[in-house]
């Protein structure tokens, strides 16, 4: 194949004859000459010609060969990228045809069964307003990272095949074959490492970091596994984590966005105290205007409890026996002026926990960490840990006796708060293949059973419920 021309380049390249390749959209006819719609990744150009257009289908995949020409004035297009352009067909190859998709391409898709949707994804990511959001997605987080290496951040990857890292939600586990009957847990995030490497002495950490929680989907909250904006930072206070992540954010929405206005600059800060007596809940919608699309209200809420009360929901920390749960998790320092609540009444102890609220959805969370093993011991007490549970912890504390810089950090979610910018339906909007209701990849057929042989291979019996 030759080298391959993206159409919003076309423009720049007036009178020349070229062959592009990209999917046939539209196809209108009029008298003898016939228009199409062609169209690769970055923009669609239109193509006229006679009798070689006229025999093509909509989504089939083929080579135009044809001279780029200006449009007379009056044809001029202003809502297409190469609207000032058209192709003048010359010769056209039929590379693969292409069946009538099961939907409509030219839509914006809401109106279809979401099922159906996920099934045929490969065509639903064809429909404007899909590629666009990762279009969106790709330069935000191109954006993140810019900003972040600026500023002395140093991209890290961490294992998905690791132990529980627990942040209040059930685990996916994975089978060992090396040790049969023991189990690998896909990190709900890679809290415990990112701490690590603050031992390590890094100083500045981030990861595009893929979480995985085995909970309920929720609107905005995607089945299974979502992206986080990983982040830790060394010889930090709260203040110096919301400032950077206020800076980076601005600029970026700022950048990326330009229809949308943040509603109040510096990002307003609330106590929980005081969004629960306001607001009645401690992600307010902070907009002026609830219905537009374009105000984004970013805010921060601060000096969250540092333990709610235990309730028997999804989830239990400890044995089940203790009165506290960790509000954010278990990591998260206590307000140093609460330290001596600790001991007396451990509810009314208020933390270093820091939530990013957008437009009434959570779209991230962080804290200043414990770095005293004293006082991690003294939480993993208040949450009922045994002696057993703690153990899974010997490392960190082990950590923490080799030269800990005192840190923290944040994770903001890379699909919660493009979901919350573009103002979504659901965050599956913003993810290209996510899973189902039922934790079902459509495409894929995911989850699926396992052969007889990978079973025994992994020790593992099963009921014989999987036909
Ligand atoms: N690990 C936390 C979370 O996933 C984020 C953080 O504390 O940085 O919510």
């Amino acid at each position: 194949m030759t080298k391959k021309i993206f159409f919003i380049d076309l423009p720049k390249k007036v009178n020349q004859v070229v062959d592009l390749y990209g999917w046939v959209q539209t196809i209108r006819k009029h008298g003898k000459i016939n228009f199409i719609d062609l169209r690769d990744s970055t923009a669609v150009i239109q193509v006229v010609g006679a009798e070689e257009l006229a025999d093509l289908h909509p989504e089939e995949v083929v080579k135009i060969k044809g001279t780029v020409a200006l449009r007379g004035e009056r044809y001029v297009n202003k809502n297409l990228a190469t609207g000032t352009i058209e192709l003048q067909a010359e010769t056209v190859t039929k590379i693969s045809s292409a069946k009538t998709p099961p939907f409509p391409l030219n839509t914006d898709g809401y109106e279809i069964d979401e099922e159906t949707r996920l099934k045929y994804r490969y065509l639903d990511i064809r429909r404007e307003r899909m590629t666009r959001n990762l279009q969106l997605r790709s330069q935000l987080v191109w954006k993140v990272r810019q900003f972040l290496f600026n500023h002395h951040f140093l991209e890290v990857e961490t294992p998905i095949l690791t132990k529980t890292t627990p942040e209040g939600a059930r685990d996916f586990l994975v089978p060992s074959r090396l040790q049969k009957g023991k189990f690998y847990a896909l990190p709900q995030s890679p809290q415990q490492y990112k701490q690590l490497l603050m031992v390590a002495g890094l100083e500045r950490y981030f990861q595009i970091a893929r979480c995985f929680r085995d909970e309920d989907p929720r609107r905005d909250r995607a089945y299974g596994e979502f992206t986080q904006l990983d982040m830790e930072m060394s010889f930090v206070n709260q203040e110096d984590i919301l400032k950077l992540t206020e800076e980076m954010f601005t600029t970026i929405v700022e950048e990326l966005f330009p229809d949308k206005k943040i509603s109040q600059k510096p990002w307003p800060r609330l106590t929980h105290a005081e969004a629960a007596k306001k607001y009645k809940s401690d992600k307010p919608d902070l907009r002026k205007d609830k219905n537009n699309k374009d105000e984004l209200a970013f805010a921060w809420i601060i000096e969250f409890p540092l333990f709610n009360e235990q309730r028997s929901q999804d989830f239990f920390y400890g044995s089940g026996n203790s009165k506290f749960a960790p509000s954010h998790h278990m990591f998260t320092a206590p307000h140093p002026d609460d330290l001596a609540l600790l001991k007396t009444n451990p509810l009314k102890v208020r933390s270093l926990q820091h939530d990013l609220v957008l437009n009434g959805f959570e779209v991230g969370g962080g804290s200043i960490r414990i770095h005293q093993k004293e006082v991690q011991n003294q939480v993993f007490d208040l949450i009922g840990f045994s002696k057993e549970q703690k153990k899974q912890f010997d490392h960190l504390l082990e950590a923490f006796e080799f030269g800990v810089p005192p840190h923290g950090g944040i994770a903001p979610g890379i699909d919660r708060l493009l979901f919350a910018i573009l103002g979504e339906q659901s965050l599956r909007e913003v993810m290209a293949f996510p899973a189902s209701s039922g934790g079902k990849i459509a495409v894929m057929k995911a989850p699926s059973t396992a052969t007889p042989e990978q079973l025994l291979e992994l020790g593992i019996k099963t009921d014989d419920h999987q036909k």
